[in-house]
């Protein structure tokens, strides 16, 4: 009989997050204040995170254990299953094994929640009944939006635009657990009226959501805090849950991956697949590689460079050297809402410097046709987001087929598509475009970059 789904019992399931900072093979880049442009202390962030969180940001201890009120949530949903892709395998006639790690089986439907829970938990420890933040797809702001109503906390989300408009059923979700929906750029804010007046009629981006989010942060006297769905080291931390249960899936029958794939928005479900691989890659010298694809309409991994830049359009989040294709630019409007994001975390952007992570760019049409084949092959119908993965997976496993090599090859399936039928859809009528970006567009991202001096 074929095992399709690899369970973990959850007894043992891991009770600690993985930390990669102390594994990363030269020292981290340290944080800059936006004013000052001096490293950043606990307290230049205590405005919009709560200490807890603060403390994972910066800490360089190996793991830290996962609180038995945050693991007793987790144990809702997970482990989730790894799953062995045998039709699609059968289907592109490949001797490679294909491995993907489930979380769409969450319940927001994504990787997001492993973290919103967490933030909430971590939040309402020091008294914060109230969150603001941004959603690009929908996907952040709905696993927020479930996380406060656990813990019974407000939460209000500024959702871009283009999405809010596209995915209209994504704000009832967030509204049945109680949030407060609100299209960026908005009039609620002060940076939202002046980025309106600044690009009227924009589409927004995740640039500008968050410094309307930040915003009613800093402006709340300490009521709401600032909560974020990628990008920081914490949220990478508690995503590294998904790589953890994968090894030990993997470990249980057996396997341990030749590849690592997943899709890049701000990094954090990649990291949360890979980074646990890191560890084994640089200290057993492994050959392992380790994939993030990105799309080519937001090539940052790919085509941007690798220097300091702020995390929003409004220059309000500290400065992080990173991969950027400047705070100002805003992408096309590509179905992938999720990846459409200016820059990525510092600690994939230091490992892909370095060598140790790779990055590829994709077209979105290619990415709908895989991600078909495999919802065929497979029964679930994935994020427009996952598809990069899937279809990074799948050429991956046609040039095994050529090759007749017989890679494992393990990639995160980071979400269910079930709220992107209006992208389906677009790709069935043969709506989707590919964009190739001309150096012009990336030069005026980049003309944003700020001029940054490098502490010593
Ligand atoms: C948000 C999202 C992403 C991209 O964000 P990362 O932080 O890079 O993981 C990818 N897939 C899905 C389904 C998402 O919701």
């Amino acid at each position: 009989m074929r095992e399709y789904a690899i369970s973990l019992d959850a007894k043992k399931m891991p009770d600690a997050w993985y930390n990669v900072l102390p594994d990363m093979p030269s020292t981290p880049t340290p944080v800059l204040h936006p004013a000052t442009q001096q490293p950043v202390g606990p307290e230049d962030l205590a405005a919009i995170f709560p200490m807890g969180l603060i403390e994972q940001e910066m800490t360089t201890a190996p793991t830290i254990s996962i609180p038995g009120e945050v693991m007793d949530r987790y144990l809702m949903y997970r482990p989730t299953p790894l799953r062995r892709a045998y039709r699609l395998e059968e289907a592109l006639k490949t001797p490679a094994k294909i491995y993907y790690k489930n979380e769409s089986v969450t319940p927001s439907g994504s990787h997001k929640i492993n973290t919103a829970i967490a933030q909430a938990y971590y939040n309402l420890q020091e008294g914060v009944h109230s969150l603001s933040t941004e959603t690009g797809a929908g996907q952040w702001g709905t696993a927020l939006s479930i996380a406060c109503s656990m813990y019974e906390m407000a939460c209000k989300v500024y959702m871009v635009r283009v999405s809010f408009e596209q995915k209209p059923y994504r704000k009832s979700f967030m509204e049945a657990y109680g949030a407060s929906v609100i299209a960026s750029p908005s009039d609620t804010t002060e940076i939202g009226r002046r980025m309106q007046k600044e690009n009227p009629g924009t589409t927004g981006s995740l640039g500008m959501a968050i410094s309307e989010a930040v915003e009613v942060a800093v402006t709340s006297g300490g009521k709401i805090k600032y909560s974020l769905g990628s990008v920081l080291n914490h949220v990478c931390l508690h995503q590294t849950i998904i790589g953890e249960e994968a090894k030990l899936q993997l470990d249980s029958v057996g396997e341990y991956p030749d590849v690592v794939i997943g899709c890049v928005g701000g990094g954090s479900n990649f990291a949360g697949i890979a980074f646990p691989f890191v560890q084994d890659k640089l200290k057993k010298n492994l050959k392992t590689r380790l994939v993030g694809v990105e799309p080519a309409a937001c090539p940052t991994l790919t085509r941007g460079p690798y220097v300091y830049d702020y995390g929003d359009t409004g220059k309000m989040t500290p400065l992080m050297k990173q991969y950027t294709l400047g705070h100002n630019f805003v992408p096309p409007g590509i179905h992938a809402g999720g990846l459409r994001y200016h820059g990525v975390a510092r600690t994939v952007a230091q490992l892909v410097h370095e060598g140790v992570i790779e990055a590829i760019s994709l077209y979105q049409n290619p990415c709908f046709k895989a991600s078909l084949i495999f919802a065929k092959c497979e029964g679930i119908l994935p994020a427009p987001e996952s598809s990069h993965a899937i279809c990074a997976a799948m050429d991956e496993a046609v040039r095994c087929r050529e090759s007749g090599e017989k890679k494992t090859i393990l990639f995160n399936l980071s979400g269910h598509g079930h709220f992107d039928l209006t992208a389906y859809d677009a790709y069935l009528r043969g709506d989707l475009q590919d964009y190739d970006l001309d150096e012009e567009i990336l030069e005026k991202g980049r003309a944003s970059i700020p001029d940054v001096k490098e502490p010593a």
